[in-house]
C-alpha cells in the first residue's frame, strides 16, 4: 500500500475534514455536502440517464421503445462537482480509501437496497474486469474494490467473484473514443472463464463499476453473460455521465 493510500483509507476510516468544504470534524464529506450536492436523481431503471420530473416515467424514452441490454441498472450520484473530482482521486490516484464512503452513497437508496435484499448466494456480483495490462499499471481494480465494499457494507447474500468475467483484449479507453466507435472497441473484450459458463446457467448477475458513460462497456459484458445463460442481467454504479 502506497502512501496516498494509506493516507486515505485512514481519512476514511477516521473523522477529519470534509474534502468539500472543509470543515471539521467530519466524514469524508460531511452530511451537509451530501444532502448540498447529492440529492437524489429520478434515473431510468434501466439506464440510469436522469429522467424529469413529469412526465412520472419510469424508464427514459430510448429505453421505452428500444429494449436496453441491463434488466435494472442503478447510479448513487449525479456526475458533476464534487463527485466527478472525488471518483476520480479514488480512481486515478489510487485512493482506495473512498470505496466505503462511495458505496455508502449508493446503499443510501432505498431502491438499492430493495434490489440488493432480494439476491441469494446463487447470484453473481461482478466487477468489471480490467485487461491484465490495464489491471498492472493501475495496481487495482476500482470496481472490485467497490465490489468487496458493497459485500461488506450490505446484507447483499450475492455471491462476489472478480475471476468468473474476464477481460481478455486491452483497448483503448473508451473516453478516447466517439460514441459510435466504442462497442466496435469492446469487440471480443470480455469471456467467461474458461470451464464456468455453467456457473451463469439459469443465475442474476449485478455488474460493479464506477462511471457509467454511453453504457458500452457494461453491454456489451452483459451479453457476454447472458450468451452463457445468465437469465437477469443488472448493473450497480457510482455515477452516470450525461448522454454524450
Ligand atoms: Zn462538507
Ligand atoms: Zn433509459
Amino acid at each position: 500500500m502506497n502512501l496516498s493510500t494509506l493516507a486515505a483509507v485512514v481519512k476514511s476510516r477516521f473523522p477529519s475534514q470534509c474534502a468539500v468544504c472543509r470543515s471539521w470534524p467530519s466524514a469524508p464529506v460531511c452530511q451537509a455536502c451530501v444532502t448540498r450536492f447529492g440529492p437524489p436523481d429520478k434515473r431510468c431503471s434501466t439506464c440510469a440517464l436522469k429522467l424529469p420530473t413529469d412526465p412520472p416515467h419510469t424508464q427514459c424514452s430510448r429505453c421505452r421503445h428500444e429494449p436496453f441490454g441491463l434488466d435494472a441498472c442503478f447510479a448513487a450520484l449525479p456526475y458533476a462537482f464534487p463527485w466527478s473530482e472525488l471518483v476520480s482521486r479514488f480512481k486515478f490516484d489510487s485512493q482506495t480509501g473512498w470505496a466505503p464512503f462511495m458505496v455508502n452513497t449508493l446503499l443510501g437508496q432505498p431502491t438499492v437496497r430493495d434490489f440488493l435484499s432480494q439476491l441469494t448466494p446463487d447470484d453473481w456480483l461482478l466487477p468489471l474486469p480490467l485487461s491484465t495490462e490495464r489491471l498492472a499499471w493501475r495496481g487495482f481494480n476500482q470496481a472490485w474494490e467497490l465490489t468487496r465494499a458493497l459485500k461488506h457494507q450490505s446484507t447483499c447474500r450475492a455471491t462476489a467473484d472478480a475471476s468468473l468475467l474476464l477481460r481478455i483484449r486491452h483497448t483503448r479507453p473508451q473516453s478516447e473514443l466517439k460514441r459510435s466507435a466504442r462497442l466496435d472497441n469492446l469487440k471480443g473484450a470480455f469471456a467467461v472463464a474458461p470451464l464456468r459458463a455453467s456457473e451463469l446457467q439459469g443465475r442474476r448477475v449485478v455488474l460493479v463499476d464506477d462511471v457509467m458513460t454511453s453504457g458500452a462497456s457494461l453491454l456489451t459484458a452483459a451479453s457476454v453473460l447472458r450468451q452463457a445463460g445468465a437469465t437477469h442481467v443488472s448493473a450497480l454504479v457510482l455515477t452516470r455521465t450525461a448522454p454524450t
